[in-house]
């Protein structure tokens, strides 16, 4: 079977990035509760309009909701491939929430990946952050371009977005969530020792290696 892991890490610390380097590489599937959320949203939805203003205050949306999302969405996957949890688990009770969906399924964590980065390298990188309208690939202004100006590399189209909640101030309310909610969840994995620390400062390919150092142990 392949290995479900967690990225783990601060918003923009490159979990997206990595997870879809991860899926074009490995039987991998990325299961990305911000993406799940922005579909909600985008539904135009009377929960997706509640789920709006709670994203664009950089708060988080509830553990139930989530959990939720989570639970359909792994019975969409075989067991044969690997789930790439970014972005969930984001407080405690997701944790266990986690845990429980993936006994009742047979399946455990291999390993929680955590990304570091500078506080300020994070609000450089979200703030230049934009994707593809059609595909969602990630490009970034100054650090992922598309190869052919305002071409989408995955699927060629022309068409780009930037997340509202991408600005300045919603990103340290969002860095502040982090760390009073998420980066206390790490206990739990480091008593299991499943956790890998990544410097993720330096450049999308040599995060790209060192998660697949540990992918390979
Ligand atoms: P980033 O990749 O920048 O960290 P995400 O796309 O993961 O951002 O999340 C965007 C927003 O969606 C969060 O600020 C929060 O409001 C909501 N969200 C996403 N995942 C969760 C989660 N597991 N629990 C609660 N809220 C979440
Ligand atoms: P997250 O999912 O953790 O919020 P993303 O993967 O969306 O983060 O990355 C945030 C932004 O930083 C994107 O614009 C992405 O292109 C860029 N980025 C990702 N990894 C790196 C890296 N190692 N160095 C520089 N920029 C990066
Ligand atoms: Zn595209």
């Amino acid at each position: 079977m392949a290995k479900d892991i967690i990225l783990l890490g601060p918003p923009g610390a490159g979990k997206g990035t990595q997870a879809h380097l991860l899926e074009a590489n490995h039987a991998m599937v990325q299961l990305s509760t911000g993406d799940m959320l922005r579909a909600a949203v985008k539904s135009g939805s009377d929960l997706g309009k509640k789920v709006q203003a709670v994203m664009d205050a950089g708060e988080l949306v509830s553990d139930d909701l989530v959990s939720a999302l989570i639970d359909d969405r792994l019975n969409q996957i075989g067991p044969d491939a690997g789930a790439i949890f970014d972005g969930y688990p984001r407080t405690e009770p997701q944790a266990h929430s986690l845990d429980e969906l993936l006994e009742a399924r047979g399946r455990k964590l291999d390993h929680v990946i955590e990304l570091e980065v500078d506080e300020d390298a994070l609000v450089d990188r979200i703030t230049g952050r934009f994707t593809c309208a059609v595909c969602g690939e990630g490009y970034h202004d100054r650090y992922k371009l598309p190869k052919v100006e305002n071409t989408c590399d995955e699927c060629g189209s022309h068409e780009f977005k930037r997340r509202p909640d991408d600005n300045e101030e919603t990103v340290r309310k969002r860095m502040a969530e982090y760390r009073a909610k998420t980066a206390p969840i790490l206990p739990i994995y480091e008593k299991r020792g499943i956790v890998s620390r990544i410097d993720g400062m330096g450049g999308i390919e040599e995060v790209r290696a060192a998660i697949e150092k540990v992918l390979a142990d």
